[in-house]
């Protein structure tokens, strides 16, 4: 099963891309996702960090089974460790001749947002457009090059993140067999996970998937802080909140689905017992509407509503009558969605809101202190046990500038203007 949030089962999707590319007539290409960017996560780049050599040979015999003779490993600019260790990875195995053979290897150093882990947005950009999801699925049409717009003569895309593709060649090695004597039956292997917040240290370890949540917190992180009980962990930014009655809860696609939440990329941010969720649901609700692209109308202006009214009310500045904003916009954020992160929105919040209904109401009728929202931005890094924050994000706006003003727009349309300028200006 991939590891890149779904679940999807990895088998599944390289004998369809395979037969699509027969079927169409072109060569698939295999992209390998490296734009980890998920609140919470560091396994990828842990993985490539640690052994680049598999991500690069995991990608090598998936091209191999579907066909492909192009290899894209997109990554970050901004990652410049990760992308060092692939180049590095790419060169020596060129020259020890494991690379090449009419196969091409390149990698891509992607721009910063979330939305660029997104599949479709990901071929967008290595396109040269912007990380913009798209309608038509990658499984059929892949990269289509900076000027041929049309889908005609575009190969599908076989698309695996990272920490999938880096148990390929063991799987290869030593069979299925060896590979679900480990994890669960609907779960097998094991899994990358990351554990930040309120622990003793934050941490990137591998689990077998099974185990609870409350010994991945106790192995990955060290546990609770002394004196301060955890109360709750978020599985990153895309799935339901699980509670402290949940942590015997198995880490596992079926474990973790059974109680509402989900597997996401196993990056579980712990909050202790005097941590504000309101602040918590604000902070989510600014990272969310901050990167959504503004495609689709709810997830973008609902979603900035959503942020605006839960900062108020976690200030103490809002009533009953934003407390009913906050539930109407949860029920239109996600409509129309063209991708996944409007859900996000609704699944999150509204499960913070299910938890933690005595804290929302203690903020609406201010028997609670006042709290700023909680910082909710991608790790740039863990060092000596400390999850470092992306502290940048603070500054970015729904609009995805850095400036001083607000423009106004939302980032397809500025981008759109660029895209047309730059036309103009090329005749
Ligand atoms: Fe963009 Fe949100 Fe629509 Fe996704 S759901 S395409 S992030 S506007």
């Amino acid at each position: 099963r991939g590891r890149g949030g779904a679940g999807f089962p990895v088998g599944t999707k390289w004998r369809t891309v395979a037969e699509n590319g027969v079927t169409y007539g072109d060569r698939p290409v295999v992209v390998v996702n490296a734009a980890e960017g998920e609140p919470g996560t560091f396994k990828d780049r842990s993985i490539i960090r640690n052994n680049p050599y598999r991500v690069v040979e995991g990608a090598l015999i998936a091209a191999r089974a579907v066909g492909a003779t192009r290899i894209v490993i997109a990554s970050k600019a901004d990652y410049a460790i990760e992308v060092a260790r692939l180049n590095g990875a790419v060169s020596e195995m060129q020259v020890a001749g494991i690379v090449g053979h009419g196969l091409e290897v390149d990698v891509f150093e992607g721009p910063h947002e979330y939305l660029y882990g997104e599949e479709s947005a990901l071929l967008e950009a290595i396109d040269g457009r912007g990380p913009f999801p798209r309608v038509t699925p990658t499984f059929r049409v892949g990269l289509r090059g900076e000027e041929n717009h049309s889908i005609l003569g575009s190969g599908p895309a076989l698309i695996n993140n990272v920490e999938s593709i880096a148990n390929v060649p063991s799987i290869l090695q030593r069979g299925s067999r060896w590979f679900r004597s480990i994890g669960t039956c609907e779960s097998p292997g094991s899994v990358v996970c990351t554990v930040t917040g309120d622990v003793r240290h934050a941490g990137v370890a591998e689990v077998r998937l099974g185990t609870t949540l409350r010994q991945v917190l106790r192995f990955v992180g060290g546990g609770p802080v002394p004196g301060r009980p955890i109360k709750a962990v978020l599985p990153g930014v895309a799935n339901p909140v699980i509670t402290r009655d949940q942590f015997g809860v198995e880490v596992s696609y079926e474990g973790l689905g059974d109680i509402g939440a989900g597997m996401g990329s196993c990056g579980f941010i712990a909050f202790a017992e005097d941590t504000d969720m309101v602040a918590v649901a604000a902070g989510v609700a600014r990272f969310l509407s901050v990167e959504s692209c503004g495609q689709c109308s709810p997830c973008k202006l609902d979603g900035i509503d959503l942020a605006a009214l839960l900062a108020k009310l976690a200030n103490n500045a809002a009533g009953d009558h934003e407390f009913r904003q906050i539930n109407r916009r949860l029920a239109t954020v996600a409509r129309g969605a063209r991708c996944y992160l409007g859900t996000q929105q609704e699944l999150v919040l509204s499960s913070l809101l299910a938890a933690f209904p005595d804290e929302f109401q203690g903020h609406v009728s201010c028997t609670l202190p006042p709290a700023e929202p909680i910082h909710i931005a991608e790790l740039v890094d863990i060092l000596d046990g400390r999850a470092i924050h992306d502290e940048r994000h603070r500054e970015k706006r729904p609009d995805w500038t850095f400036g001083t003003t607000e423009s106004g727009h939302v980032p397809v349309e500025i981008r759109n203007r660029e895209t047309r300028a730059g036309l103009r200006a090329n005749g």
